[in-house]
């Protein structure tokens, strides 16, 4: 068998070229790092929920319109997306005040914000992905002031979708952080929600009881994070139901 070749590997998922021009394999890694990799753990199963998850969601966003790099499951730990270009900045968008925010402002975790607040910051580890202004990104040339607008207006669209289903089924959508590419078709750019969707990359808390169920259970050591992880993936209908048993082979669709 041809060995396939690896584009890039990440702290969560690896990137393989796709079966056609202009595709990418993604495979979802059960490693977990926080704090710029400081911390870091493998947590088993944790790859194949985000993988049903971030299909999940993308799936969704597609299908009221907007647009991702999401093309289709290939199997419990891989997608196949479009390959773009990706814009080196974080997207965050916050509905009440956690994590970072709470450290610069001086807010009490859980304050509900006045209006989703939107934040960019330089994707750079070495930088520790620092906090820009659209000064910084106009100035450095990072996005076009019409790149800008349209990634505002995803950010807020992503947030809105993100909310209601995730109150629907019980759980506050706290923060979180997407990633944008730029596609081409021709002489045309577009862009789309890249990378993935998951309780890595969202803060989520039980709407009852306030439990964490996303990435800080694992950062302050709050538990299990395959049981958080499993918890939303349950409650969003994406458990994988037949795991896949060594005696007894099945097809994954
Ligand atoms: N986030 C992320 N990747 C990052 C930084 C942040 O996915 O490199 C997510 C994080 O999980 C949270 C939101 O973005 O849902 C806001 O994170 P924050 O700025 O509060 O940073 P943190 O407290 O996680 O360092």
């Amino acid at each position: 068998m041809a060995r396939r070749t690896k584009i890039y590997e990440g702290k969560a998922k690896t990137l393989y070229e796709g079966p056609e021009p202009g595709t990418i394999v993604q495979y979802f890694k059960d490693d977990a790092t926080a704090f710029n990799a400081e911390k870091r753990d493998v947590i088993e199963g944790k790859g194949v929920l985000n993988n049903l998850m971030s299909e999940f969601f993308m799936l969704g966003l597609g299908q009221i319109g907007v647009p991702t790099h999401f093309l289709k499951r290939i199997n419990m730990r891989e997608q196949l997306v479009r390959s773009c270009e990706i814009v080196p900045l974080e997207i965050i968008v916050r509905n009440y005040a956690a994590g970072s925010l709470c450290k610069r402002l001086g807010l009490d975790e859980g304050t509900q914000l006045p209006r989703p607040v939107v934040e960019y910051c330089y994707k750079d580890d070495a930088l520790g992905d620092p906090l820009v202004s659209e000064e910084h990104i106009a100035a450095f040339g990072w996005a076009s002031q019409q790149d800008m607008d349209d990634i505002l207006s995803i950010a807020l669209r992503v947030n809105d979708f993100l909310s209601g289903v995730m109150l629907a089924v019980g759980i506050r959508l706290v923060d979180f952080k997407i990633e944008i590419g730029r596609v081409y078709d021709g002489d045309f750019q577009r862009l789309v929600v890249a990378d993935e969707i998951s309780p890595d990359s969202c803060r989520l808390w039980d709407i009852k009881t306030g439990q964490k169920l996303d990435k800080d259970v694992f950062r302050r050591d709050l538990g299990s994070l395959t049981d958080a992880y499993s918890e939303v993936a349950r409650r969003l209908g994406v458990m994988p139901n037949n795991p896949p048993s060594p005696s007894k082979p099945t097809l994954v669709n």
